[in-house]
């Protein structure tokens, strides 16, 4: 377990999805090239090669995605790192697959259901800690942050983030629910992704729009020796698309729309791209820039792990944006 010196990395993965049937039924051809041993993708229609620190191909399996990328990560959270785990991507490219936001059972469930399961797998075998573990999920939208879980109306929903001195960042009046099994916590999964849904008059638009974070919060008290107790946070981040919003037909709040979501993009990548980069010691992180970034200021960088899973179409209709993920991850990496 490499965690303790490896603790700033931020670790990109590439995932590319199969073709869906609309690609196939426009006749689009395959233009991303996998090559495992150099974990490469190659932009065949470019000749451009990218390498990152996993490449999965189009065959890959749910549970090998969370194997090789998720589940050394699970081990830091353990020690006391806070772990986050972004997944980005165009609209339908797989994010929401990958990480299992919109919760199914059955083989192919994604990244939450597994790590939920392994975390009270790993409680279950702990005997010198006792474990108290909560829950949240929120969503950001037009840099509005929204309590999932709450009971009230969408509109009286809206949460502040807050930064002070003593507490750090912190959200006044967040749901939190304490847990005790993996069911419930994807009991809260189900109801949150499905707050998600119905919160809007068209589903679709705002849930490629808008970042939806679902955190798990760990306090280890040790049984015997209090020098020992520790606190993490896993947050497992659902992205906004990473599309250009379309400039035919774009409204003003369209527009705005775009212009906010981006901002949320665009400055994670900045601030990712500054905590990779090892000489930047003194670089400023411009975490304030956006409420995505101040909501995950102690959960990036410093005592943390990060993951982001960019996922591509390989499809070459999607060539445009695949390219500017790749670019994207890059930076990153
Ligand atoms: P996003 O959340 O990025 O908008 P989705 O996760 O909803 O995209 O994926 C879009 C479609 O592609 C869905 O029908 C999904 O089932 C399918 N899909 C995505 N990734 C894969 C994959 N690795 N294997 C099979 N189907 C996938
Ligand atoms: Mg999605």
């Amino acid at each position: 377990m490499d965690s303790k010196v490896d603790s700033t990395a931020v670790k990109v993965a590439v995932r590319v999805r199969p073709l869906v049937q609309t690609e196939i039924a426009r006749g689009c051809q395959e233009i991303v090239e996998v090559i495992p041993e150099n974990e490469q993708v190659v932009l065949k229609s470019l000749d451009k090669a990218f390498t990152f620190n996993y490449v999965l191909g189009s065959n890959t399996e749910q549970d090998e995605l969370y194997n090789r990328c998720v589940a050394p990560l699970l081990k830091s959270l353990f020690e006391g790192f806070n772990v986050t785990i972004f997944a980005y991507g165009q609209t339908g490219s797989g994010k929401t697959h990958s990480m299992g936001t919109a919760y199914c059972e059955g083989e192919n469930v994604g990244v939450i259901p597994r790590a939920v399961h392994e975390i009270f797998s790993t409680v279950k075998d702990q005997f010198s800690f006792d474990f108290t573990i909560t829950v949240s999920f929120v969503e950001l939208y037009r840099e509005i942050l929204y309590d999932l879980m709450s009971e009230k109306s969408k509109e009286q929903c809206i949460l502040e983030i807050r930064e002070d001195l003593t507490k750090g960042i912190h959200i006044p009046n967040l749901t939190e629910i304490p847990v005790e099994s993996a069911q419930q916590i994807l009991d809260v999964l189900i109801k949150g992704s499905r707050g998600r849904a119905t919160a809007s008059t068209n589903m679709n638009a705002t849930s490629s729009r808008s970042h939806s974070i679902f955190t798990v919060n760990l306090a280890m008290q040790h049984k015997v020796e209090k020098h020992q107790n520790r606190t993490a946070k896993l947050h497992l981040v659902d992205l906004a698309g990473s599309e250009r919003p379309k400039k035919t037909g774009a409204s003003g709040t369209t527009f705005k729309e775009g212009v906010d979501i981006n901002k949320g993009l665009f400055v994670l990548g900045k601030v990712i791209s500054a905590l990779g980069d090892e000489k930047s010691q003194n670089n400023f992180v411009p975490y304030r820039d956006s409420n995505l970034t101040r909501l995950l200021k102690d959960s990036l960088g410093g005592n943390s792990v990060t993951l982001m899973i960019a996922c591509i179409s390989p499809a070459d209709y999607n060539l445009e944006e695949t390219l500017s993920t790749l670019r994207y991850a890059d930076r990153a990496r």
